[in-house]
């Protein structure tokens, strides 16, 4: 039998959205329109410092404004609503805990200096940088009540291929240890790390294919190591190909000409929005 689609946008209130943004979420909103699913809406709020209400309300309204329609989470009146995950951090530290308790997490004091200084470097711009091992234990972890005040790592075993089969890009695989280290879960200031939220509620929520930016096929192979961790089912995969400046530069929150909150002010409408990111709807596949 196979399961109803349900798939999800989950935007980070960190900046105004830009066209990147805008073909991956409409990629989404087609790709769930097309198995006649339903779509979750999912606020990324978990970073205090980086996240804004005026970001999280620009980028519904945004969303709204170029047509795409969810059925669940902020503004989508569906009976799970509001999903902001800044409200679900017991799931995750839940999650935390059995991760500790199984021992495949670790606590680690390096700082971000610490980091810097050791040879290895992100591939991508904000990916994290290859973790040289230093914290790694020799011996049991205790089983804290609260993550608090360290960073918990979860602790790859070097040299594992992780593969998996996405949508557009076909095959994939990365190799732990060399494409990807010990990853964060949690952080120091006591907040939830993406890679762990993000299972936590794809999985809570049911999705059952996930749709984003080629920028996180590499987070995919870690997600994929906490999915069996926690003997939780994984998603079908699609990553979209991200949309470039033209200087071959993918685009960022930075780009604020190019944000949809811009070219709606400038007066742009939303279907010639829609024709500069697909001059050809037969090639969303
Ligand atoms: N919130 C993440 C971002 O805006 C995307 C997470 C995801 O789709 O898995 O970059």
């Amino acid at each position: 039998m196979s399961l109803a689609y349900r798939g999800r946008l989950a935007p980070s209130p960190t900046g105004l959205l830009h066209l990147g943004h805008a073909r991956t979420f409409w990629i989404a909103y087609q790709r769930a329109l097309a198995a006649r699913g339903t779509l979750v809406m999912r606020n990324e709020d978990l970073d205090p410092q980086r996240s804004k209400t005026e970001f999280a309300q620009a980028m519904l309204e945004d969303l709204r404004w170029l047509g795409i329609e969810w059925q669940e989470g902020p503004d989508g009146g569906g009976p799970y609503a509001p999903y902001e995950q800044s409200q679900r951090r017991e799931l995750y530290r839940e999650a935390w805990k059995r991760l500790v308790k199984m021992q495949v997490v670790y606590p680690c004091r390096c700082s971000r200096k610490d980091l810097a200084r050791s040879a290895q470097a992100p591939h991508d711009e904000d990916d994290e940088p290859i973790y040289p091992g230093t914290c790694r234990p020799s011996k049991k972890v205790d089983v804290p009540d609260s993550p608090a005040g360290m960073n918990w790592r979860f602790r790859v075993r070097d040299g594992e291929e992780v593969g998996f089969a996405d949508g557009h890009f076909g095959r994939r695989s990365y190799i732990a240890g060399r494409d990807f280290g010990d990853f964060l879960v949690w952080r120091r200031d006591d907040v939830p790390a993406y890679q762990l939220a993000v299972v936590v509620d794809d999985a809570a929520m049911r999705i059952t294919e996930v749709v984003r930016g080629a920028d996180l096929l590499r987070s995919t192979a870690r997600q994929i190591l906490l999915y069996r961790a926690l003997g939780l089912r994984e998603p079908a995969w699609y990553h979209c190909p991200l949309v470039t400046d033209e200087h071959g530069q993918r685009l960022a929150k930075r780009h604020d000409a190019l944000s949809l909150r811009a070219l709606r002010e400038r007066g742009v409408r939303p279907e010639e929005v829609l024709e500069i990111l697909h001059p050809n709807p037969a090639s969303i596949r």
